[in-house]
């Protein structure tokens, strides 16, 4: 979603996840839904690819890279809408843009560096499910169907060609300090904001930035973390249930 501005009352929302988000992680357990983890069981993932997935030409991300964290936080009620909207933490993507991502995260290693990421692959219903939440252009991409109810409108992640994400520490799998949390929807998080950055924050968005930008991605002017995949008109809206 494309989000430009944001309300007082939503940064406040967010504010209060926030410390909700914090005050949980002192007790947090690996089974906790809202704490990231590595993409390492794969066995678990490549299971719940469906066969209509499958056919889609999406696959299941950590099958690829082992080393993925996941931090999907739709899945989690830690996201903007303050509501678990997937039923599980998956990272589909078409299987070209999967690919590209293997060379990043390659590329990523040799400096001891790796990618977590927040959201792939995005149903066209949970779309209209945010929409609904938040009908609200400046912070949601408005999914539209054509007569028939086929999508003809909607979000990249709806293709599986786009990919919010950052980057971490390999070695400890913390996150690289970023201007912003993941789905801040404030001036702070555009990608040419420099206000009053730490000069190693904004080194850490343009290193983000350039790997991707070298493996055929493009960045989201309004959020650093958001990524399109070149060629993603190729790939169909789908509304392929996450499971
Ligand atoms: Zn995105």
């Amino acid at each position: 979603m494309t989000i430009i501005n944001i309300h007082a009352e939503r940064l406040l929302q967010i504010l209060l996840l926030s410390c909700f988000t914090v005050s949980t992680l002192s007790a947090a357990t690996t089974s906790d839904p809202n704490m990231p983890t590595t993409g390492s069981d794969k066995t678990e993932q490549t299971k719940t690819l469906s066969a209509a997935a499958k056919a889609a030409g999406l696959i299941a991300v950590p099958d690829l890279i082992p080393a993925l964290v996941l931090d999907i936080r739709y899945a989690t009620s830690n996201n903007f809408t303050g509501r678990q909207v997937y039923p599980a933490p998956r990272c589909w993507l078409q299987a070209e843009v999967a690919e590209r991502l293997v060379l990043v995260q390659a590329e990523l290693k040799k400096q001891g560096l790796g990618l977590k990421v927040f959201d792939c692959y995005r149903p066209f219903s949970v779309q209209e499910q945010l929409w609904q939440l938040v009908p609200d252009e400046r912070y949601v991409g408005k999914p539209v169907r054509d007569k028939n109810g086929n999508p003809l409108e909607g979000s990249r992640h709806n293709r599986g060609a786009a990919v919010d994400l950052s980057l971490i520490d390999l070695a400890s799998g913390i996150e690289l300090p970023m201007p912003t949390d993941y789905d801040d929807f404030s001036e702070r998080a555009h990608r040419d904001y420099t206000g009053n950055l730490d000069a190693g924050v904004i080194a850490n968005r343009a290193r983000l930035a350039a790997v991707m930008e070298a493996h055929g991605f493009s960045g989201l002017a309004t959020e650093w973390w958001h990524f399109d995949a070149s060629g993603w008109e190729r790939f169909a809206l789908l509304d392929i249930a996450l499971e």
